[in-house]
């Protein structure tokens, strides 16, 4: 068994990228946090076997964020691997609904009924969460010596995790695709900003963004935090 967090990065569809998800050893199994997209499945399944989770291991799936790219292999291993699904509540009807808007400033409806085909995110993706988490839910019930806080910015249910070794698993509010930034896509910049700088008054080693690889919170520029 791994002794400590392991990054799993994945394609996204059509070239777009890649997604980062995190496998956390926590008691006498893992916690992993968030799940890439459909498409990429198998290599999600093999990266867990490779890392020694087995079906009955996973304990709890954790979801930064409702968006399909993070969500996408919810359900799948929750039936699969015997797991539970926790993610914040202000953003559980983007996975119950198989909308990404639901919540958010809306786009035009051609965007709104591309994007879960985009994703792959179709009816047996459909989940309702198991455990729903707020800002200050502590882990320890699963074996993780970790704090939940709310980040609201990419979306309303944006989560962060701090672990106690100081690891920040932050979701889609930054991002360090080029450079560690805030995330380009923001659904409410100002809550955003709000939320960085809340981060900034923690303990933090390293942050692990969604996209792209680990940094600092020093790394961060100042003026990536001003209104
Ligand atoms: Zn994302």
């Amino acid at each position: 068994m791994a002794q400590s967090m392991s990054m799993i990065t994945l394609p996204l569809p059509l070239g777009m990228g890649s997604v980062n998800c995190y496998l956390l050893p926590a008691g006498d199994g893992y916690i992993l946090i968030d799940t890439g997209a459909s498409h990429v499945r198998h290599m999600l399944r093999r990266e867990l076997g490779k890392l020694g989770c087995q079906p009955g291991a996973l304990h709890l799936i954790i979801l930064t964020h409702g968006d399909f790219d993070h969500t996408g292999n919810a359900a799948y291993f929750r039936a699969a691997f015997r797991s539970k699904i926790a993610m914040h509540a202000d953003d559980a009807r983007m996975a119950e609904a198989g909308d990404m808007f639901v919540n958010r400033h809306k786009p035009n409806a051609v965007l709104r009924a591309l994007i879960p085909r985009l994703f792959g995110f179709g009816r047996a993706e459909r989940f309702t969460p198991d455990i729903l988490l707020e800002d200050g839910s502590t882990l320890s019930t699963y074996g993780l010596q970790a704090q939940v806080f709310s980040i609201p910015g990419h979306s309303r249910g944006s989560l962060g995790i701090l672990t106690a070794a100081g690891d920040l698993i932050c979701g889609d509010l930054m991002e360090n695709t080029k450079k560690p930034a805030l995330g380009s896509l923001m659904d409410d910049r100002d809550a955003a900003l709000h939320s960085a700088a809340k981060l900034r008054s923690l303990a933090i080693r390293t942050v692990y963004p969604g996209h792209g690889k680990p940094f600092s919170m020093d790394e961060l520029s100042g003026d990536q935090l001003v209104a």
